[in-house]
């Protein structure tokens, strides 16, 4: 079972495959990988114990960044996370990111987020939209209205906690639906990056 894997020069972070979106991107729909790593569907949730059994015995040579990503919505399993990002700090001087769709405060609404506090260096918030009809359009969220919202609030929340917060936008939506993204990072102060569709699943980050 694949509970971490290199790409792109950073070691990535499995830790769960649960997910409340659906979005019409997800490489999970085309692939069970990511590059040649082996499937990334696990055969079950694994607890701290294994996920600190499987970072020690990972070969981290040259790694610089740990990623906290798919196959999955990381921030589902929010506490496991943090207590994972615990243990890398303690253990190495590794930069620590979660790749996010920015619904935690909807899938757990007792975190608190100050707990990333000191514990991840870079948050990407998946915008994915620029209005919450079009976001529900392209992520397909079981929460329905609320998660636009919701994704917004932890954005601006996270802004004040963790040093770095970018939103992404997936390349499916139009230019003008990009335009306005850029409008909405903007106004939130926010970086914005556009990412490009790639169905062979060559980018994921
Ligand atoms: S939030 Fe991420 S893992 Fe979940 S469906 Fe969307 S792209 Fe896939």
């Amino acid at each position: 079972m694949t509970i971490f894997y290199e790409f792109g020069g950073a070691l990535y972070a499995n830790i769960t495959n649960k997910c409340p979106c659906a979005c019409t991107f997800c490489i999970r729909k085309n692939s069970d990988s990511v590059g040649t790593n082996d499937s990334l569907w696990l055969e079950h949730e694994p607890d701290l114990n294994e996920i600190t059994g499987a970072f020690d015995s990972f070969d981290k040579s040259g790694l610089k960044e740990l990623v906290f990503c798919g196959y999955g919505e990381p921030m589902e399993r929010a506490d496991i996370l943090l207590e994972t990002a615990r243990y890398v700090k303690e253990h190495t001087d590794m930069k620590i990111r979660i790749n996010t769709n920015g619904l935690v405060g909807l899938i757990n609404p007792r975190f608190d987020i100050s707990g990333l506090k000191g514990l991840i260096d870079s948050i990407s918030i998946s915008l994915n939209a620029p209005d919450a009809e079009s976001y529900n359009r392209v992520t397909r969220p079981k929460f329905g209205e609320e998660a636009f919202g919701a994704m917004l609030s932890f954005a601006k929340a996270a802004k004040g906690i963790v040093g770095e917060v970018k939103f992404t936008v997936v390349d499916v939506i139009s230019a003008e639906e990009i335009r306005r993204c850029k409008a909405v990072a903007a106004e939130l102060g926010i970086p914005l990056r556009i990412r490009h569709y790639i169905t062979d699943n060559v980018k994921y980050e």
